[in-house]
């Protein structure tokens, strides 16, 4: 054998100990072999063709020496060169459809649905704890014969201020400041505005609650939100007094916590109501002892009472300014509201919690 040829033999040798690896691995059919690790291989085998196939190759190399041999043995040996060439070429061809095989297979698999898996629950929320009491007392007035009215939260100041008997320049404006629009409008400082305009619209006798949004000028603290929710119920009708008043929040009441609810009434002052009264209500804790299991009830700070909100007999000049004759009719109105009744509810020391919309929080209540 020519010198040459030796040369271009070694060639092929080098090749097939370095391809060793992948022919072995072609042999094993792949076994064991991860997707990721193919893949892996797939390029190391196309690095290894630009090696020993391309133009700096050896390969190419040799098919430089084909001019130098004497011009009698230069068709064998060119003959031997290609032969060695396609040698290389269809191993590593070979070795890498099987791959490329192997990879589409391994592919299908992963992409395989498996059904045995459970699926993903989609996750589903639930009510507000606002919401949750709300609809709590919606369905007791509901039974007690009242409509649920909703209207506008952003007012005129009549309807906020002036229809309630809160004409300007009265100190009740100052407690009740609201936030305003660029065209003065106002954003309502209690559902009361809604308890005009159903009066207005329906006209009398009237029985209706009126859960919504209200807006005050306040700092948030721990008792405090600029915006909170109140529910204000009404009733108008003839010979409508103090004792139908006492008696329905009475009822409510009882019919929240429980027969054994005790009401109480204290003189107050409202400007849309005259006569005027705070109400409370026995301890649903300390069932009004003001004492807890042996110490201080801390919902009602020892007092047994809870002091919920407000109430009274609806001003003649606010029966007037919805055109109500106050001579022939007479009512009764009353709200509260609803972050203090669920913090209470629920012993929460801050109502801000309510409005943070924390899911760790949030999820209690499901
Ligand atoms: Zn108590």
């Amino acid at each position: 054998m020519s010198e040459e040829k030796k040369q271009v033999e070694q060639i092929l040798d080098r090749f097939e100990n370095e391809f060793e690896k992948f022919t072995n691995i072609a042999k094993s059919k792949f076994d064991g072999l991860t997707l990721k690790v193919a893949e892996k291989l797939q390029k190391e085998i196309s690095e290894v063709r630009i090696k020993h196939t391309g133009k700096k190759s050896e390969l190419s190399g040799a098919k430089k020496l084909i001019g130098k041999v004497a011009p009698e043995n230069r068709a064998d040996f060119g003959k031997f060169v290609q032969s060695i060439g396609k040698k290389i070429e269809n191993s590593i061809e070979e070795t890498e459809e099987n791959l490329k095989t192997f990879i589409e297979e391994a592919k299908i698999e992963r992409e395989k649905i498996d059904v045995t898996l459970p699926g993903r629950r989609p996750r589903v929320g639930h009510l507000h704890p606002i919401t949750l009491l709300r609809q709590q007392i919606e369905d007791i007035f509901v039974s007690m014969g009242y409509a649920i009215e909703d209207d506008r939260e952003i007012e005129t100041d009549y309807y906020n201020f002036d229809a309630l008997n809160i004409p300007e320049n009265h100190p009740a404006r100052e407690s009740q400041d609201t936030f305003y629009t660029t065209d003065g409008f106002a954003l309502r400082s209690q559902t009361s505005t809604v308890q005009i305009r159903a009066m207005e619209r329906r006209g009398v006798p009237l029985r209706v609650i009126a859960p919504g949004r209200v807006f005050r000028r306040d700092t948030p603290d721990q008792t405090h939100t600029p915006m909170f929710h109140q529910i204000e119920g009404l009733c108008v009708d003839e010979g409508i007094t103090m004792a139908h008043l006492k008696g329905t929040v009475t009822e409510w009441l009882k019919r929240m916590y429980g027969k054994e609810t005790k009401t109480r009434f204290r003189p107050s002052y409202f400007p849309f109501t005259e006569p005027s009264a705070e109400f409370d209500f026995s301890c649903f804790k300390c069932e009004g002892n003001g004492e807890f299991e042996g110490n201080k009830c801390g919902t009602c700070r020892g007092s047994g009472w809870i002091e919920l909100g407000g109430c009274g007999m609806v001003h003649p000049n606010v029966l007037q300014n919805c055109g109500v004759d106050h001579k022939k009719y007479s009512g009764f109105a009353f709200g509260f509201g609803l972050e203090r009744m669920c913090a209470l509810m629920y012993s929460l020391d801050d109502i801000r919690l309510m409005f943070e919309n924390d899911v760790r929080f949030l999820e209690q209540f499901n």
